[in-house]
């Protein structure tokens, strides 16, 4: 089943301990179809300006990914510039310009109404709402957003978040929109505002689900090549949204195995700056690394023989 992707298309320019590189490719629905697509038919509905090198709308179409829903406009494709500091869990902000996106009234062309899974990603939340009113009907509905919007847009986040099944945020996020310093709280809070299913992404440090009364932790990744985080959240979103419509299954174990997935993606699409590592990524490596996953979660029951 086709994983239809909206939000960003855009350009980064981005600053790590690692180097700085101006004007790569990035944007929310881009890293996130790109990871999706190692799973499933994605499509991606977004918009860039003119300015929008040709040869990224080669690599999504290299990948299969349906570019139809991408609209080139007249002026400047939407751009983000922001560094990170040794905490590389931390995104600073330089610099958001919407640019085209300040104009995008989203239509989604009728044969992407009925897309059974849709990724809501990293995006103004009143167009994330205009296209919650065009789906038909759709299986599982996932959403993510950034402080950006939490503090400009709160009011429709709120709307956004209850009407979809997953929230994806990550930990800080969660944190600011729910104002408690408790990450259990502030999932129970976005529970309550009508998710299903609540992700806190932790960066480095793995991610939490909250679902059904259940509580489920990925593992962190010891990942010693860590060079630019940015997409990992969105790279998180894609396997997992790409897995479940893979999969067409919502059990509490198959939900848990997209999460790995997702830790999988983001995993990987830290290693190196924009796609660069996704573009080299190998499907036999994808089940290499689930399989390190795992172990680092297993570990075996304690008795009453090993008290005194
Ligand atoms: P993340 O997965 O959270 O690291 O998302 C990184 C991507 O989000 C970057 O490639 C940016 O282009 C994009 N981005 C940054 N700020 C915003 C924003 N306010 N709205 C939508 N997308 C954004």
């Amino acid at each position: 089943m086709t994983v239809l992707i909206v939000g960003t298309i855009g350009l980064d320019t981005v600053e790590t301990p690692f180097g700085k590189k101006e004007d790569i490719a990035g944007g929310s629905a881009v890293h996130a179809a790109v990871s999706a697509s190692f799973y499933a038919p994605t499509a991606i509905l977004g918009v860039a300006g003119s300015d929008f090198p040709g040869e990224h709308l080669d690599f999504l179409k290299s990948r299969n990914i349906d570019t139809r829903g991408i609209k080139i406009m007249q002026g400047q494709t939407f751009r983000w510039s922001g560094y990170y500091e040794y905490d590389m869990n931390q995104a600073h902000t330089r610099d958001t310009r919407l640019n085209v996106y300040a104009d995008f009234d989203p239509r989604l062309p009728e044969e992407l109404r009925g897309a059974e899974f849709v990724f809501l990603a990293n995006l103004d939340p009143e167009l994330q709402l205009k296209v919650l009113d065009q789906l038909k009907g759709p299986k599982l509905v996932a959403m993510d957003t950034m402080n950006f919007w939490i503090e400009t847009k709160r009011a429709a986040l709120h709307e956004v978040i209850k009407r979809v099944d997953v929230v994806l945020m990550n930990d800080g996020e969660a944190r600011q929109f729910m104002e408690t310093p408790n990450i259990p709280i502030a999932a129970s809070r976005l529970l309550k505002l009508g998710a299903r299913s609540v992700i806190i992404k932790k960066g480095e440090h793995g991610a939490l689900l909250f679902r059904d009364g259940n509580h489920f932790s990925a593992p962190s990744y010891p990942q010693d090549r860590l060079r630019d985080p940015t997409g990992a959240g969105d790279s998180f979103a894609g396997g997992f949204m790409g897995y479940l419509a893979k999969t067409g299954e919502m059990s509490e174990a198959n939900v848990r195995r997209a999460v790995i997935v997702g830790s999988v993606m983001a995993s990987f699409n830290v290693e190196d700056f924009s796609l660069e590592r996704m573009k080299r990524l190998k499907r036999k490596e994808i089940l290499e690394r689930f399989g390190e996953f795992r172990r680092f979660s297993e570990f075996e029951a304690i008795s009453m023989a090993h008290l005194s």
